[in-house]
């Protein structure tokens, strides 16, 4: 139901339960937070209050400067933690969170099981960290990630906004939107994704709304926005009138 991401300088996992926290209003069930460490993916997921998350997380000792959050409102399958996200393809290289309902999970899942993935969770959402997984090239290559989130999201049907982290490519994070919110917000060396700007007012005025349609990468450097064909599209943010 919620979405945050961040890529600075900053503890990633600070910034991201804190976002999360900004968007509990949107009602959840159960969270979780994946980040790039070292060339792997570092997931951390619980059912539950977000405090249940928290206290995870501070066993855990995640220097990381980027990842992704997500609060979940369970469409398709139960609230429990092997349904939260971030949820993961079969290489756990790749990290997908996802607001919104995707129509064809179905037989995109008989379709990626036929091709040797395993299935962990009973969600929609899960079928999406497979298929970009399937898209990635042999050896990484500077649009790669990019590449592999373009080619699935042409598969999905349905409504979503998506954040996708990869242990590959630990220096992005590709986002994506068609038929559900999703804002990206621009700091000093430091960008943000959100379902809706309270996530990132603490931090920055500076946003911009993604469109339905669109995809975008982020670094530390920078925010690139395309269409869905990979056509660069140009687009400034805009600075918020807000009073906090
Ligand atoms: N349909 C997805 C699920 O059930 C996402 C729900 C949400 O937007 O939180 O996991």
């Amino acid at each position: 139901c919620g979405i945050v991401g961040y890529i600075g300088t900053k503890t990633a996992t600070e910034v991201l339960i804190d976002g999360l926290e900004r968007l509990e209003y949107r009602g959840y069930d159960s969270a979780g937070i994946a980040t790039v460490l070292e060339g792997t993916v570092h997931c951390t997921r619980a059912k539950g209050k977000l405090y249940n998350l928290r206290e995870k997380l501070e066993r855990e000792v995640n220097p990381s400067q980027m990842g992704i959050g997500h609060t979940r409102w369970a469409t398709h399958g139960k609230p429990e933690e092997h349904n939260a996200h971030p949820h993961r393809d079969s290489s756990k290289r790749v990290a997908v969170v996802q607001n919104g309902i995707i129509e064809n999970h179905q037989e995109l899942r008989e379709e990626l099981i036929e091709k040797g993935c395993e299935f962990l969770s009973e969600t929609d959402t899960e079928v999406i960290p497979h298929l970009i997984a399937q898209y990635l090239p042999e050896t990484v290559d500077y649009d790669g990630l990019l590449e592999a989130v373009q080619k699935a999201v042409h598969r999905l049907n349905g409504s979503f906004a998506i954040a996708v982290i990869c242990a590959d490519y630990p220096d992005e994070i590709i986002v994506a939107r068609h038929q559900a919110p999703l804002i990206i917000g621009f700091g000093q060396g430091e960008f943000f994704c959100a379902s809706d700007v309270t996530a990132v007012v603490p931090h920055t005025h500076a946003v911009l709304s993604l469109e339905n349609g669109e995809i975008a990468r982020l670094t530390a450097l920078g925010v690139e926005v395309y269409d869905f064909d990979l056509k660069r599209l140009r687009k400034l943010p805009r600075t918020l009138d807000w009073n906090i």
